[in-house]
Order: structure tokens, then sequence, then C-alpha cells
């Protein structure tokens, strides 16, 4: 069906509600489009935050994508610095303050908030959440003047943190109550290693370590108070759990999912006509487990801003079930997956057995080559794949794309045993080390059935 004079409104300027409003333009030009923002700004990339801190990109221009004379030459309508107080779903309007903007379709993309912890001195000027450019750009020009920072929760975020301030030469702490660096994903042998390269860039690792709370003097954070003991800061980086904002929507009546992100079917549709949702406020289904998963990725994000688009314009896209490939880079150490580790695999009481090996990224002779260690978690009655955790020093991020898109097609153990691979001395190894670990596997089964 044609989208002719369409009035699209979105509220919220992320990776979803940007690459909503892209595409609406790209597809429908005719679309009236405006997109709503609390923020000052849209098109950047929050994930190269970190690695500007830590000097590894020389500065925040870098991570602007788009200007905003972009949006308005394609006819985009951005209305910055403004934030909705309300979704009438009703009368098809959305409020800010006493002025109402109508729409034929509405698009939800409010994002994520981090946890806020409910401890003594949370609200002290002091505690940074990493989210708007701006905010990072003034934390960058206070980390010129001071010299104590603890960051708190081991998660993705806090470990590229961690390893960035490190780098920049500020004395670094890291505090997290699990045993292990991003336990909520993650294996703890996957992690050794990431442990390891933060050590040697000078990161100081309190794990199993509760924050408790927070002291100040004058209304400034000036030590982290911890189960093991008082760390002294200048600020502390919170780097805590995503949680979906959803209070827009919840307020105006849509139906919340079991993990407080927005109910969408594949189509990015909430149950209310004309009303869609997208990116880390909504909940969308795990393609293993058949459950409900949230806050994933700012590429899963993108693309359901991009699905949202296109059906609310009139085209038939469906978004499917997430196989969730991950990767990153914690001190000098990449790691990614796909799917659930052997830790989660045992929690959701899932059978499984695990098949590993290490192999080399490059032509063993060659220079820059080194280890990769792949972890398959297989399905014992039918030798599906259902996850896997990998580390090394490169090549990971294509081989968790690589596992993604395999276990979304069902591969077993034996077709990546026998996978066919590239070998080219600079860039890879005659043995892939996924075929090894499944390789590794099979002969476990081999000798099990023997036994
Ligand atoms: C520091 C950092 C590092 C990251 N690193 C990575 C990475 O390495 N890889 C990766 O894939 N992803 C990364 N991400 C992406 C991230 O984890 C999310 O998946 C992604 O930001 C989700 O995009 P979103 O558009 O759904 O929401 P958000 O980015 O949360 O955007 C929400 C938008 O909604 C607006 N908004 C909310 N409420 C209102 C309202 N009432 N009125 C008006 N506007 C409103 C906000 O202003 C904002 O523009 C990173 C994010 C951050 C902050």
């Amino acid at each position: 069906m044609a989208a002719k004079g369409l009035r699209l409104v979105i509220v919220g300027g992320g990776a979803a509600g940007i690459s909503a409003a892209s595409t609406t333009k790209a597809i429908a030009p005719e679309t009236s489009v405006v997109l709503f923002s609390e923020y000052e700004d849209v098109a950047y990339s929050p994930c190269g935050i970190p690695f500007v801190h830590g000097r590894e990109i020389p500065n925040f221009e870098a991570l602007f994508l788009q200007s905003r004379q972009h949006y308005a030459d394609v006819g985009i309508d951005l209305q910055l610095e403004t934030r909705v107080t309300r979704v009438d779903l009703r009368e098809r309007k959305v409020y800010v303050g006493s002025r109402a903007y109508e729409w034929d379709r509405l698009i939800i993309a409010t994002g994520f908030d981090y946890e806020r912890p409910d401890i003594a001195g949370s609200d002290l000027e002091g505690l940074h959440y990493v989210k708007n450019i701006r905010r990072a750009m003034e934390f960058d020009r206070l980390l010129e003047q001071i010299k104590k920072v603890v960051v708190v929760s081991a998660s993705p975020l806090g470990i590229e943190m961690a390893g960035n301030l490190a780098r920049r030469g500020l004395e670094t702490h890291l505090v997290d109550e699990s045993g292990w660096l991003m336990s909520e994903v993650a294996d703890p042998d996957i992690m050794q290693p990431v442990e390891e390269s933060l050590k040697s860039l000078g990161t100081k690792i309190h794990l199993g370590t509760k924050v408790l709370g927070f002291v100040g003097s004058n209304g400034k954070v000036k030590s982290v108070k911890t189960t093991t003991g008082e760390l002294d800061c200048d600020v502390a980086v919170m780097a805590t759990h995503k949680r979906p904002n959803n209070l827009l929507a919840r307020e105006a009546g849509l139906e919340i999912g079991s993990t407080g992100g927005i109910l969408v079917d594949d189509r990015m549709r909430t149950r209310v006509d004309g009303v869609y949702a997208a990116g880390d406020c909504v909940e969308v289904i795990h393609g293993g487990t058949e459950l409900p998963v949230q806050g994933l990725s700012g590429s899963h994000a993108y693309s359901q801003g991009r699905v949202a688009a296109a059906n609310a314009v009139g085209e038939q896209r469906s978004y499917d079930p997430v196989f969730i490939p991950w990767g990153m880079v914690g001190g000098d150490v990449h790691v990614g997956g796909v799917s659930l580790g052997e830790t989660l695999h045992k929690m959701l009481g899932i059978p499984h057995f695990v098949a590993a090996a290490t192999g080399i990224s490059r032509a063993r002779y060659y220079p820059g080559v080194t280890k990769v260690r792949v972890k398959l978690i297989v399905e014992p009655k039918t030798l599906r794949v259902t996850g896997a955790q990998m580390a090394g020093g490169e090549g990971i991020k294509e081989r968790a794309d690589f596992l993604g898109f395999a276990l979304k097609r069902g591969a077993t153990l034996e077709d990546f045993a026998w996978m066919e691979n590239v070998y080219s001395p600079p860039i890879g190894a005659l043995m892939e080390p996924i075929a090894l670990a499944a390789q590794a596997g099979l002969t476990q089964v081999k000798q099990l059935r023997q036994a």
C-alpha cells in the first residue's frame, strides 16, 4: 500500500530512531517525518566514546556520521532538545508540554536508561553515565584534571571504559559483584585473558566486590564504599545494567513484556494500529530459546528501526528472532560469541556439551599471528551448535558474524568440522579454529559412543 502524504512521528534520535527516519525518506520520500530527541545531537556513534577517552580515536568530531543539514536536506524535521511528554493513542497525537503533534504512524524508539542504584550517595556530582556525546565531551575535559576513577560494573561498556581510562594514564579501578568479567554474557575462561590484559594496562580489578554506596565531600563523590573496602576516586563511571526506557509507552497504555521492553511483533508493530517501536525499548524473541530478550546492540537497534519504518510506510518486512552475535575488545584481547555461552546453558538447564580448541589467526610463521580459542556449545542429541564463545587477538568479530548466521540456519558440529575455509598466510591459517573445535567435539562424541 502506498504511503502518500502520511505523517510519521518518531520519538528518539538514537540508532533506531535515526535509521527509521532515513529509511522512511528512502522508501517513501513524500512522507512527512518529524523526529524528537531529548538530546542536542543525532547521528553520532556512542559506541566510539570510550575510545576517544582512551585517545585511540583522536576526537569526538570523528564520531559524527551525518550533519543536521543532511537531515534538513532530505526533509526530516529534527526537533532536538525536545522531550515528548505524552503520547495519546486515541487522539493520535504526541505532546511536548501542551503542544500537540498529530501522526498517522508513530515509531517509539526511546532506547535505554542505565540502572541507577538506589544506594547512599547515588545523587552526588561525579557519577558519570556514558551516553550523550555532549556530556562525554565535558567528561573528557574533566579527565584532564583528575587522577582516580572507579568504574562500576564489568559490563562491556565498563570494560571498554576501564581499559581506555587506564591507557590514558588514570588510576583506574573496575568493580564488579560477580567472580568474572561480563558474567551476564560470557564464560569465565573466555574472559580470563581480558582480565589479564586490563591488568597489564594498569587497571585494578575488584571482582566479587559489591558497591555499597558513594561517599561525598561538598556534594561531590570522593570515594566508593564496597564490600572489600573504600576506593578513593575523583569520578565514578557508572556502566550499570541497561534498562528499556518504556516510560512514554507504558503511560500511553502500550503493552510491556516480561523483560520491561515494549511488546512488538515480527514487523515491529505494537498491538495498536499504526504504532511501531524499535531499538533498546522493545523486546524481541531469541532464536535459540524462543524467550524474549531486550537491550541488544546498536546494530540490532539500527535494523529494527529500518524494519519499523518500512512497515510503517506500507512495505512488508519482518524482523527475525535474534541469535545475537557479539564481539568487543577488552584491553588488547578480542572476545565474542553468539547466542548463549556455556554458563548460561548451565544456568538455564539446557542440555549441552562443549567442543573447544585453540587455533591460530594467520599462518603460524606470519608476523602478528595470534591464538584463537573457540568454544562451541552443542546440543547432545542433534549435535546442533546452540552457542559459541571465543577469545583471541583478531578475527573474532568475523567468526561471530559467521557463527550467528550458521546457527540461525541450524548448523551442526559436522557442518563446522568439515567446513571450507580461506587459507592465506597474512589473514588465515590452514586449519580454521572453528573447524578444529568442531572436530574435537566429534572425537568426544565418538569416544562417548564407544565407551
Ligand atoms: C557508550 C556507549 C557505547 C556503546 N557501544 C556499543 C557497541 O560497541 N556496539 C553496539 O552495537 N552498540 C553499542 N552501543 C549501543 C547501545 O548499546 C544501544 O543498543 C543503542 O544505543 C540503542 O539505540 P536506540 O536508538 O534504541 O536507543 P538510544 O541510543 O538509547 O536512544 C534513545 C533516544 O531516545 C530519545 N528519547 C528518549 N525518551 C525521549 C522522550 N520522551 N522524548 C524525546 N526523546 C526521547 C533520546 O534522546 C535518544 O535520542 C553503545 C552505546 C553507548 C551509550
